[in-house]
Parts: structure tokens; C-alpha cells; sequence
């Protein structure tokens, strides 16, 4: 058995995350068993539908018992009662981790349930579409992504190893940092800019001297693109919002100034200032395509990824 497999692995939550993993697992055999378990009976019934894992379970505390790995990939807001549930049935060394888009919060809602002989050991994968629900999944998810490791000062340095071979199996680079440093970091990268996109969309969505078929028509000239984000599931943002306030108020407080500074630079027509950051800008853009995180293609490559998704499923 090489070191990123585990006998047995507990799904809790088999949303968008959580069947992204069922297949990776499978396709990268990194598991004997797959035990399923989600909150409601037809989404169960549809993860059974689509054979995304051995054995199925409304008790989350059934799936857990006897399984070398529990991945829990409900909201972050589901993450403590979910702990408290199987934390009494997890078996000595068993691996706990999550998937969740914040860790401070989930660490303090968690830690506490876990027992001593359980090994906690938080994940999350910077990977996601706008989709939700177990037929939003499939393998080459967390391809050319990163998973975030952040473990808490009793994790053993083995199980940071095992975890960052798995999630190297299922296509990811891999970092390890703390769950504050996390929090900061992931609120700049997505928190902040999901919030943006929710506010402007929201803006639109108000107007009322733009008519509603006058967004939808002219909205290619930009506004398209923060829709996508702004579709994205209401009940997860929810909680990240919540779960991640200090790094997503200490964003937005920067954020915020320097939006006032731009609406200065339009208002005395400081067009230096202007091409100064929009130069900046765009050599952040060439940066992540440089690094594998986009694609330089018109219409941000979505017609080739569209294109590659139920190929590399099966991989
Ligand atoms: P999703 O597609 O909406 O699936 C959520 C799953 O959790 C479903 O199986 C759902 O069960 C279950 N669930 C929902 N509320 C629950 C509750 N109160 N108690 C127990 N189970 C509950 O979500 P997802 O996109 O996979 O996200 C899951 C986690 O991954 C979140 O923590 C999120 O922060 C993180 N994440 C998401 C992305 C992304 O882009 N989506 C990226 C990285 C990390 P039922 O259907 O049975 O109700």
C-alpha cells in the first residue's frame, strides 16, 4: 500500500467537492472504499444513481466507523455538528479533514469534538466552479490547482506527508501554511472578489434607469464575467462571510480606500493615475497565466475547458 492510500475513506457532503473527490479516488486509486453520507435522502439516492462511492449512509457516524480517512465537504457551517457527530465513532489513528474555503473557523469548531487518538488535519483545495450538487463533479477538478494545507500544532509531520501525497495524486501542487495566514491570503485571492462581484451584480440587478434587458444584452462588456462568480452557491458564500469576518473586514478596509483614491483619479481626470494602475494590473493578469491559473484565450479559455471536462473525467 503506497503512502497516499487509505483503506477506507468517509465522504460527509457529496456536493460539487465532495463528488469531485469520489471520482478523483477512484480514478487515481487512492481508496478501496468509498463511504458516502450527506444530510438529505435524494441526494444520497442521486450519489448512488451515479455509483460515486461502495456504500451509502444517512448517519454520518455510521460512514465514519472504520474509515482511515473522513473528508468533510458540507458549508463550513455544517463543519462543527458534523465533528460533534463522529467525533464518538472515529477509530484510533484515523485521518480527520475538510475541504472548507475558510480554517480559523473551522479548526475552533472542530478541534474541540475530535478525540486525542483522532489525527485532524484541515485541507483546503483552491478549486471550484459556480456548480453545486453531486452531478457538479468530476476528476480533473483540482488538476494544475493548489490544496492549502494548514495543520494545528498536534499534527504529526507524517500526516501533513500522507495528506500532501493525496492530494498531489488527485492533480495538486501543495502548500502548507496556518490557518490565520489562510484566512488573510484566500481573502484578497476569492473572499473579497466574490464579495465585489456580489455587490456589483446586486448593484445592476437595482438600476433603475438601465432596463434589466439592457444588462443582459450589453453584458459582455464586462459585467458577464462577474456574474459567473456571483451564481455562485448562496448557503456556501454565506458562511465563508461569516466564518472568515477579521481577513475579509481587513481586505475590504484597503479595498475600499483605494477604490476612494479611483474615484478621485475619474473625478480630476488624473488619466496618469489611471494608466499607472491599469498597467500594474495587467501584469498581474500575464502572472497567472504564467503560473498555469488561467488560460490566455479569448472568453478566458471557458470553450476549451468546456471542451476538455467530460474527457478527462474518466482519466
Ligand atoms: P455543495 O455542492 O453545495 O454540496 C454541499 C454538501 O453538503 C451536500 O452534500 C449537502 O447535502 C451537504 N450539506 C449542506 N448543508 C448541510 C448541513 N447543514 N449539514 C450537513 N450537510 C450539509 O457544496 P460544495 O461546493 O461541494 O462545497 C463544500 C465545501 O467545499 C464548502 O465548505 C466550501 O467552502 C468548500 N469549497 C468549495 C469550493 C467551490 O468552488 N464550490 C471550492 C473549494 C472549497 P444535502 O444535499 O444532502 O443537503
Amino acid at each position: 500500500m503506497s503512502d497516499k492510500h487509505f483503506k477506507r475513506v468517509a465522504l460527509i457532503g457529496i456536493g460539487l467537492i465532495g463528488s469531485s473527490l469520489a471520482h478523483a479516488m477512484r480514478a487515481y486509486k487512492l481508496t478501496d472504499h468509498i463511504a458516502i453520507s450527506t444530510r438529505r435522502q435524494e441526494t444520497l439516492a442521486r450519489a448512488e444513481e451515479l455509483e460515486l462511492g461502495d456504500s451509502y449512509h444517512l448517519s454520518a457516524a455510521e460512514a465514519v466507523s472504520d474509515a482511515d480517512l473522513i473528508i468533510v465537504c458540507t458549508p463550513v457551517g455544517a463543519c462543527e455538528a458534523v465533528a460533534r457527530e463522529i467525533g464518538p465513532h472515529l477509530k484510533p489513528g484515523a485521518y480527520v479533514s475538510d475541504v472548507g474555503s475558510v480554517k480559523s473557523s473551522i479548526v475552533a469548531q472542530m478541534k474541540p469534538h475530535l478525540p486525542d487518538h483522532a489525527v485532524f488535519i484541515p485541507a483546503h483545495p483552491v478549486a471550484g466552479t459556480e456548480q453545486s450538487g453531486p452531478d457538479a463533479g468530476f476528476a480533473a477538478l483540482f488538476r494544475q490547482r493548489w490544496c492549502i494545507l494548514t495543520p494545528v500544532p498536534d499534527t504529526p509531520d507524517e500526516a501533513v506527508e500522507k495528506m500532501r501525497l493525496f492530494w498531489e495524486a488527485c492533480g495538486s501542487d501543495v502548500d502548507v501554511m496556518t490557518p490565520e495566514h489562510h484566512d488573510l491570503v484566500l481573502a484578497i485571492t476569492s473572499h473579497v472578489p466574490h464579495l465585489i462581484a456580489y455587490s456589483i451584480v446586486g448593484t445592476a440587478a437595482d438600476l433603475e434607469q438601465v432596463t434589466r434587458g439592457e444588462v443582459m444584452k450589453y453584458s459582455a462588456g464586462g459585467f458577464r464575467d462577474f456574474t459567473r462568480i456571483a451564481a455562485s452557491d448562496p448557503t456556501m458564500w454565506r458562511d465563508v462571510f461569516l466564518n472568515n469576518k477579521e481577513g475579509v473586514l481587513e481586505i475590504l478596509g484597503r479595498f475600499t480606500e483605494d477604490l476612494i483614491a479611483l474615484q478621485r483619479a475619474v473625478r480630476w481626470g488624473d488619466g496618469d493615475q489611471l494608466f499607472d494602475l491599469f498597467t500594474r494590473t495587467r501584469a498581474i493578469r500575464r502572472g497567472i497565466i504564467e503560473a498555469g491559473q488561467d488560460a490566455a484565450e479569448p472568453d478566458f479559455g471557458r470553450q476549451l475547458a468546456a471542451e476538455a471536462k467530460p474527457d478527462e473525467d474518466g482519466l
